[in-house]
């Protein structure tokens, strides 16, 4: 094996989050930076998606995938970031080595800081137990905006979709104006997945019926799927006795939820988050190992991209700092996700600098408002007219609030709006 390559930053995953988080290390003041994407391109996710949306916080304006990740890929290159394609890597160790494979062979890098930023992955039938046959015509919602988008190939004429989260219902509205017909969406839980913004504009504008508290329990086909058995199912997820009912269809997508690529972290014992199977990190990003960072969907599930891009824009400027420097701030203060909120993320704070708060709710709420306390006393309150668990809340609490932290502990909460 040739001997070691040696990088200052290391950035693993050239979708969205590797880009800003490489392009930003630059900007810092790293000195070699590496990017290791294993697709033959650079753009991550975003390559498959024609739909615009992307960039309405960063840019003005509605942008799609491949717009939106062209700009980052000319600041990748306009900042000299060494951009390795086909290249993926297989294992990283604690001390930051990396091993990568590519045509070239086996090689090795060995890195101050490592950028985490491998986006994530979708569950399969096989994570979920669709029970039923095995033919052909059960895809995941990523596999068909591929076939479709990137190698213009339909999946199918009659299609159902399993979950009704936005991959799901912007799939239902490509599909349909590809020409396929959408029957139905089955959602086994009793709301919506997306936003309701998507549930309008992706199934009501196309008069797609959504069935809610409702699954796939079987699949009928042998060669080519023939069609689905939906049920009902009750507060426990079992089947209601009674609710079956039989669906032609040759087509059965699943969008049954994202899964953080995190296999490549397995060996680091990263301290992670049992509600978003990301790494626990502070307010520069970094995990419990020193010198490596995450960002991106392997550390949560992003809706929006640029909230995406300005979290790796972070990652990447203190993983620069902490390769050049070896100092960063020291995160003293703990943030604890109190009533009404699934996580928020960062898990600590040096208190040295404003923080961007990132959260999801557990329930659809209306006139509330998301509160900051330390020691009983309000930091910062923000009112929200409306919170979805499929939007994701991103808060700014400045600098000056946390002067008046006590004990070193915050906790954020939704509140009745004052
Ligand atoms: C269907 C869908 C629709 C969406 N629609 C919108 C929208 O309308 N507007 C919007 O703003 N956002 C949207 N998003 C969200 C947005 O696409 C994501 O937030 C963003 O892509 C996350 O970027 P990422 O870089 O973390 O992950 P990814 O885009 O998944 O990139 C990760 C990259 O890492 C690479 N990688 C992984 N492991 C390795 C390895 N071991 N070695 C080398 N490379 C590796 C992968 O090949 C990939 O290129 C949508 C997402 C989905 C799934």
């Amino acid at each position: 094996m040739a001997s070691p390559e040696v990088a200052d930053v290391a950035v693993i995953g050239g979708g969205p989050a590797g880009l800003a988080a490489a392009a930003e290390a630059k900007a810092a003041g790293a000195g070699r930076v590496i990017m290791i994407e294993r697709d033959e391109r650079v753009g991550g996710i975003l390559n498959q998606q024609v739909h615009d949306g992307f960039g309405t916080k960063v840019f003005k304006e509605a942008l799609t995938g491949p717009e939106y990740s062209a700009i980052y890929e000319d600041r990748v290159n306009d900042r000299d970031v060494e951009t390795w394609l086909k290249t993926t890597v297989t294992q990283l160790t604690k001390d930051r080595v990396l091993t990568v494979r590519s045509q070239k062979g086996i090689q090795t890098i060995e890195a101050g800081s490592v950028v985490l930023a491998m986006g994530c992955r979708e569950r399969t039938r096989g994570a979920i137990g669709t029970p039923g046959t095995r033919p052909a015509g059960v895809f995941t919602a990523g596999a068909v905006q591929y076939y479709m988008n990137v190698s213009n190939l339909a999946v199918g004429r009659k299609v159902v979709i399993l979950g009704s989260g936005d991959i799901g219902l912007i799939m239902a509205r490509r599909l349909t104006l590809e020409g396929a017909e959408v029957v139905c969406v089955a959602e086994i839980l009793p709301q919506p997945s997306g936003i309701a913004a998507n549930l309008v504009r992706c199934l009501e504008d196309f008069g797609i019926p959504l069935y809610l508290s409702t699954t796939v329990v079987e699949i009928h086909g042998k060669e080519r799927v023939t069609g689905i058995t939906l049920a009902e199912v009750g507060p426990k997820m079992g089947e209601k006795k009674g609710t079956r009912r039989y669906i032609e269809c040759d087509t059965l997508l699943l969008s049954v939820g994202l899964i953080p690529e995190t296999e490549l972290a397995v060996d680091l014992s990263l301290s992670t988050n049992p509600i978003t199977n990301g790494a626990i990190v502070d307010d520069s990003f970094r995990t419990s190992v020193p010198g490596i960072f995450s960002c991106g969907n392997v550390l949560q599930v992003h809706d929006v991209v640029d909230y995406a891009t300005l979290e790796a824009e972070k990652t990447g400027a203190a993983a620069a700092t902490w390769a050049m420097t070896g100092v960063l701030p020291e995160p003293t203060i703990n943030i604890t996700a109190g009533a009404g909120l699934r996580y928020a993320l960062p898990a600590k704070i040096s208190g040295e600098a404003a923080v961007d708060f990132t959260m999801r709710p557990w329930k659809e709420e209306h006139g509330k408002a998301v509160v900051f306390r330390s020691g009983g006393e309000v930091l910062r309150r923000l009112k929200m007219p409306h919170m979805e668990p499929a939007g994701m809340i991103r808060v700014r609490v400045g600098q000056g609030r946390f002067g008046h932290v006590v004990d070193n502990e915050i906790t954020v909460s939704v509140e009745v709006a004052e």
